[in-house]
């Protein structure tokens, strides 16, 4: 059964199956005739998208464009088996990210080293390699259309370095990613979304990643297309607070590396952005108990504890 819903402007998202229910999302947006598919998910995903297409009477053949926007595996695992099936699409990737749509080794050893062989094979499968000639790297600014529609691609580095935002001038919304964190819908509530950046392992860099957010605060969208979990409004605030988050990880991350010792950094970060999010989330007034949203942000809390202790060891490198 494909857990799709429609929010407008040709766009619909469907649940790719990763982890939980609303963890992940990916998007099919249709104009004219054309489809354009945003974030893979994993193999599991795939299937589900040529599901979607069938209920809604479109061949595969519409499939213009297969967008990942970064090449993290909850993002772009299911590129590979997806162009497989799709000889005349185009993978529109970031330049940094299209070596490893190409030649995906690096990526599953990398994920393998992370999660173990078992639970890789279990989660993402063996990635399969993209014919060069299917892979379109964009740089900063380029445009596509599908259809009458006009998406502009931009260079949005700080969560990873090949990580792009797409502005679609139809819904006039960004399809961000990562780089505009993370809104899981079980935590929304009459105080609105409850939003908190994504600092995952190995590529976080706060100056980095608060430029592109305020680069894509710029463009006054209407709206934005988070991968996890789906359509966010008022952008300019939520975009506020998560600057000011950026800056507030940052300093509890420079308190970590001045109070305990190198080998308790991870433990410590993980405790006490546990504990800041869970404060906000109290205030928050979720109707969940605090057993219930710690559930649902403590693998992304790891996550960040970890990119941020990453990046805490090349600050104090550098
Ligand atoms: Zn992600």
């Amino acid at each position: 059964m494909v857990k799709a819903e429609y929010l407008g402007w040709g766009i619909h998202v469907l649940d790719t199956a990763y982890q939980r229910e609303h963890m992940a999302a990916c998007y099919v947006m249709e104009q004219d005739g054309e489809v354009a598919i945003i974030e893979t998910g994993t193999k599991d995903t795939v299937p589900l998208i040529f599901a979607f297409l069938e209920q809604h009477n479109l061949p595969s053949s519409a499939i213009k464009y297969v967008m990942p926007t970064h090449v993290h595996l909850d993002h772009a695992g299911g590129a590979g088996l997806l162009m497989q099936a799709l000889p005349h699409a185009q993978l529109v990737v970031h330049p940094q990210g299209a070596r490893h749509m190409i030649d995906p080794s690096k990526l599953q050893a990398g994920a393998t080293a992370v999660y173990g062989e078992a639970m890789f094979q279990s989660v993402y499968g063996d990635l399969l390699p993209i014919d060069p000639a299917q892979v379109m790297s964009v740089e900063d600014g380029q445009t596509l259309k599908l259809g009458s529609r006009t998406l502009t691609f931009l260079d949005t580095p700080g969560h990873a370095r090949h990580h792009y935002c797409v502005f679609d001038d139809v819904s006039e919304g960004f399809f961000t990613g990562d780089t505009f964190g993370l809104a899981y819908q079980e935590l929304t509530t009459h105080n609105g979304p409850f939003i908190f950046p994504t600092t995952t392992p190995v590529q976080f860099d706060p100056e980095a990643l608060k430029a592109s957010i305020k680069r894509l605060l710029s463009y006054e969208p209407k709206r934005m297309f988070l991968t996890h979990y789906s359509m966010v409004e008022n952008p300019q605030e939520l975009g506020k607070r998560l600057l000011y988050l950026v800056d507030e990880f940052v300093r509890i991350a420079l308190e970590v590396q001045e109070q305990v010792p190198v080998d308790q950094w991870l433990n410590e970060l993980n405790g006490r952005l546990l504990r800041y999010l869970m404060n906000d989330l109290s205030q928050h007034e979720t109707t969940l108990s605090s057993a219930e949203y710690a559930q649902v942000i403590a693998s992304d809390v790891l996550l960040n504890a970890q990119g941020i202790e990453v990046w805490l060891h090349k600050n104090q490198a550098a």
